[in-house]
């Protein structure tokens, strides 16, 4: 205790001491508090984005032959997408193992 932080106000130019807003016009002083609002709302638009984001043309074109008339088409592509599927687990798992490693 008893350290005193002086900020001044980048509105108005009144000085404040401890003061998280100004105690003049009310705006936002605290530097911390305003980057804590600036990353939520960055937060916020980037889950947002993700939510919006639509499939792509490839995802869907294997929806599209996994819902294949013919069963020999639909086994083939529940196949291929299979095998993609654990490819790319096993490709992320030595990825994670070339940095474990590094690190
Ligand atoms: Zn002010």
């Amino acid at each position: 205790m008893g350290s005193q932080v002086h900020i001044r106000c980048s509105k108005c130019g009144v000085f404040n001491v401890n003061n998280d807003h100004c105690e003049a016009c009310g705006s936002l002083l605290s530097v911390v508090k305003q980057r804590e609002i600036v990353r939520a709302k960055r937060d916020k638009e980037v889950l947002k984005a993700e939510l919006e984001k639509k499939p792509s043309s490839f995802e869907l074109y294997i929806q599209k032959m996994r819902n294949h008339r013919f069963w020999i088409v639909r086994i083939f592509f529940e196949l291929i997408y299979t095998t993609w599927v654990v490819a790319m687990t096993i490709g992320a798992f030595i990825a994670w193992l070339v940095a474990m490693i590094v690190a």
